[in-house]
């Protein structure tokens, strides 16, 4: 590919090295990433079109921009997005098609063109009423692994319920490391593959976010026991992102946050404002998405 005119006079002022630093360090950057979790909504699919509307007005030139719908709308959002921003299941399987009543696959989805799914929120972890963990981290990883294998990038849901929050920071820590550690042993820790979002339980659908104190403390820290525990270049490319009841109005300041590279939405994925909350963390980190680089 030719270069640009701007490049080219780079190129000159600072050489071919200097160029081949500055893209080095560019692409180190991390790219803002904002996914919207639809849940078990909306009721109807005669609901579907304002909301696709809201995902298809979001500007995804300086964020990269996923949607969850319920698995009976997925069909049905594919294949309707028209500015970057695809689809991402809220779930898959780990074995692939067969007798597996309610299950999804994500041969299915693939043959279906979608390439991410989420796997490991707290909704589907038990935290919610259910009287036993339905899934761990160690079966999340084994759902990690298939759908790496099926060419899939993954969105991994972490975070701690109230109890542990209130022990404070180091005990947050380690829940959530907990949560990392079959990902670490079974090496799916690639920042090129997985997203991390990191959500503690008590502010999901609450209303109660986590203060911009709170979530850079804890991404600080996951980034600090990646960089230890996997290697530092992983840690400066991993993108971890914030959920749990971030809107319109917290997503500047939350987006502020160094250690904060977007956000998964709940419920304000289902308003206008979700477009706004894709601008908020694409002005805060000031940099364009790499056209070559897709979701
Ligand atoms: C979520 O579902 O992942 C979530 C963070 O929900 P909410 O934004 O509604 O808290």
């Amino acid at each position: 590919m030719a270069p640009l005119a701007s490049e080219r006079m780079l190129s000159r002022t600072i050489g071919r090295v200097g160029v081949l630093r500055l893209a080095t360090r560019a692409l180190a950057t991390r790219v803002p990433i904002v996914g919207g979790n639809w849940k078990c909504n909306p009721k109807s699919a005669a609901e579907l079109p304002e909301l696709i509307a809201n995902i298809n007005s979001c500007d995804t030139s300086g964020c990269e921009v996923y949607v969850c719908p319920s698995p009976l709308h997925v069909a049905l959002v594919q294949g309707k997005l028209t500015n970057g921003a695809v689809v991402a299941p809220q779930n898959c399987n780990f074995t692939g098609c067969g007798a597996y009543t309610g299950e999804m696959a994500v041969e299915q989805m693939k043959s279906m063109g979608i390439s991410w799914v989420l796997i490991g929120h707290s909704e589907r972890r038990g935290e919610f009423g259910l009287p036993t963990p339905a899934e761990s981290s160690a079966l999340l990883a084994t759902k990690c692994k298939h759908a790496y294998e099926n060419g899939f990038k993954v969105i991994y849901a972490i975070g701690e319920p109230l109890p542990v929050r209130e022990k404070g920071i180091s005990a947050v820590v380690a829940h959530c490391v907990e949560q990392l550690k079959p990902f670490k042993e079974m090496t799916l820790l690639d920042p090129d593959k997985i997203v991390l979002a990191y959500e503690p339980v008590w502010s999901i659908g609450t209303g109660v976010t986590a203060s911009p104190k709170q979530a850079q403390e804890t991404h600080a820290a996951i980034r600090a026991w990646l960089a230890k525990e996997v290697g530092k270049d992983t840690a400066d490319r991993m993108r971890i992102q914030y959920g749990g009841s971030a809107n319109a109005k917290n997503a500047p300041e939350l987006s502020a946050c160094p250690d904060v590279d977007g956000f998964l939405v709940g419920g304000a994925s289902l308003k206008a404002e979700f477009k706004d909350i894709v601008s908020a963390v694409a002005k805060a980190k000031g940099q364009k998405r790499p056209m070559s680089k897709g979701v």
